[in-house]
């Protein structure tokens, strides 16, 4: 079994102990982050998404190896390539997931880990089953680079691990550890459909990015989570193909086939739901 998938079975003991750890906690302080039909949607949603990922990856491992074919650098193993290939992936992470927010078609399969209206450990395991289609775009300049694409793949593993823990109310701030990585608090605000903090707090590892690239909101008021159009279902299925649904109909309201195309693929810069409601 390669290193990436291996990292990330060895990872589910100590997803198991950690939520139970929260919940517990949840149930004494009286906190009520926990709902069990939620917390169960959003571990059908993971296992899901282990199996789709299987799939995917024939297209992500086609893409990977081409780009590596025509490699322009022979990349030695070394503490400064590894430490170089954690950036550059953490630096892919941001664009896909900003640009997940951005273009209709990836929100339609982002959305799925945005459709919980609570906050826990357990969301973290609410992954989109459909990002496949296009994830590797973001991956494959690191191939061409030089990277070979078992590398990228365990970074890959690495920074959704390390995303793990930031899902929880229990962590509040870090001081300064605040300034360079994603963090709970951080990452509470990108769940958020306050509008200051619509489509802000990309990162995968390093807050960073955010701050380089302007999409960066602290943590100020209390954070209402979930999306503005609430899709309240439990549906695994539906969780991860209404959006796309809801396009379709969109696009062929508009009877024309570069305009439906648009409504697919043309980029709203931060307008994830609220300001893409009233101009559609
Ligand atoms: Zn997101
Ligand atoms: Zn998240």
């Amino acid at each position: 079994m390669p290193l990436h998938e291996k990292l990330l079975i060895f990872a589910i003991p100590a997803f198991v102990v950690t939520m139970a750890v929260e919940l517990w906690w949840d149930r004494r302080r009286k906190t009520g982050h926990y709902a069990a039909k939620d917390a169960l949607t959003s571990l059908g949603l993971g296992i899901g998404f282990l199996v789709c990922q299987l799939g995917w990856g024939l297209l992500v491992w086609f893409a990977y190896s081409t780009g590596y074919q025509h490699r322009l650098f022979e990349i030695p193993l070394a503490w400064w390539s590894v430490l170089l290939l954690i950036v550059l992936e953490d630096h892919s992470y941001y664009w896909y997931h900003r640009m997940s927010h951005a273009v209709p078609a990836m929100w339609a399969a982002h959305v799925a880990h945005h459709s919980s209206e609570h906050y826990t450990l357990a969301t973290a395991l609410r992954q989109p089953w459909t990002t496949g289609w296009y994830a590797w775009l973001f991956w494959t300049p690191l191939a061409l680079l030089g990277f070979h694409p078992l590398w990228i793949l365990t970074a890959q593993a690495c920074n959704l691990l390390y995303q793990y823990w930031i899902h929880t109310n229990f962590i509040t701030r870090l001081g300064w550890y605040e300034w360079v990585f994603n963090t709970p608090s951080h990452h509470r605000v990108h769940h958020g459909t306050n509008p200051q903090y619509i489509d802000r707090n990309h990162a995968g590892i390093f807050i960073v990015w955010d701050r380089m690239f302007g999409t960066f909101e602290p943590e100020s008021e209390k954070v209402v989570y979930g999306i503005t159009r609430p899709v309240n279902s439990h549906n695994l299925l539906w969780l991860n193909l209404h959006e796309y649904l809801r396009l379709w109909h969109q696009a062929v309201a508009t009877k024309s086939l570069w305009r439906g195309l648009m409504v697919f693929f043309k980029p709203r810069w931060r307008v994830q739901l609220s300001a893409y409601e009233a101009a559609s």
